[in-house]
């Protein structure tokens, strides 16, 4: 749900398209597109290998058993015309809004550390904006009698505050989202052409779900967080959901459902952020890991040091 490319429904309709089908290896290979023009490093980076899964079936209630999303291949993504970061507008904002309260929030300065990795551009974190109660069309959701606003709301006030060099200015909330009075709750909803977006954290501690918290629940508070604010951002640089591989940038209908996805991009969308944002992807990678050893991820900083090692000193 989190993942929808606008907007995140609760309750994802049943619709009555054709059923997903997982594309071949054939499909996932024509999808990453001729690797002929990229450096020699970036191209020992996107040759799939076994780090790279290929998606698993869909299971019932799954993202894209009620989606059956096409894809984007890298060829689509470049011809679609998507915003992409210029010398005069080159920088993510983040703008908190409202209280980040410390036993139930992502740590704020973690999380522009991570985008600022993840996506290779200067990210700043502006002073938290200080909301009264009646602002942004509050109501109690109705099942779970928590306080809600609206994203439309927050989005046409995050317009006012756009930076003349901005890529874009995210607005964090730790106050449950909803996007119009028929729904339920989103986790976040975003323009591309306003070049604004809104991401509530409020459903990432296990309490919410009445799930126990556990030992390590600060970590995965800010594992979720990390994973919804890179899924969104993505979509904002233009990228669609990913249909090929175990990818950050797959949909998703629920929480375990991202649990289970990869913190990480596959090679298509690794692929298209690179055509976007034109980083050097073992600088990348190396921000990256040493973001996951000070956070203690091992499994993800495992990960990076494995696709670091696949590209040989020569073409460095
Ligand atoms: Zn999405
Ligand atoms: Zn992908």
């Amino acid at each position: 749900m989190r993942r929808w490319i606008f907007l995140v429904p609760v309750l994802a309709v049943a619709g009555a398209w054709a059923a997903f089908e997982r594309p071949s290896e054939n499909e996932r290979l024509r999808a990453l597109g001729n690797l002929y023009d990229e450096s020699p490093a970036l191209r020992h980076l996107l040759t799939p290998d076994a780090d790279f899964p290929p998606l698993p079936l869909p299971r019932p209630g799954d993202w894209l058993e009620e989606h059956p999303e096409n894809g984007q291949t890298f060829e689509e993504y470049r011809d679609s015309g998507a915003n992409r970061p210029e010398a005069s507008r080159r920088i993510i904002y983040l703008l908190p809004i409202g209280d980040f309260p410390d036993d139930t929030s992502p740590p704020l300065a973690d999380l522009r550390a991570y985008a600022a990795a993840f996506f290779q551009l200067e990210v700043k974190l502006l002073p938290a904006y200080a909301t009264h109660d009646l602002e942004f069309e509050p109501r109690l959701n109705r099942h779970s009698g928590r306080r809600q606003v609206l994203t439309t709301s927050i989005m046409d006030f995050l317009q006012t505050r756009l930076p003349a060099d901005a890529y874009c200015l995210l607005g964090v909330t730790m106050t449950d989202l909803y996007p119009q009075a028929s729904w339920n709750f989103v986790f976040g909803q975003a323009s591309l052409d306003r070049r604004v977006g809104v991401y509530s954290f409020a459903r990432y501690d296990p309490a919410f779900w009445k799930d126990a918290r556990g030992s390590s629940y600060r970590r995965v508070i800010l594992q979720r967080s990390c994973k919804v604010l890179v899924h969104e951002t993505a979509h904002m640089f233009g990228l669609l959901h990913c249909t090929y591989y175990d990818c950050v940038v797959n949909g998703s209908n629920s929480m375990p459902e991202t649990d289970a996805q990869p913190q990480h991009l596959c090679p298509v969308c690794l692929r298209k952020l690179h055509h976007a944002a034109g980083f050097d992807a073992v600088k990348r990678y190396g921000e990256l890991a040493r973001f996951y050893r000070e956070q203690k991820w091992f499994e993800e900083s495992d990960w990076v040091q494995r696709q670091l090692a696949r590209v040989p000193q020569s073409v460095l």
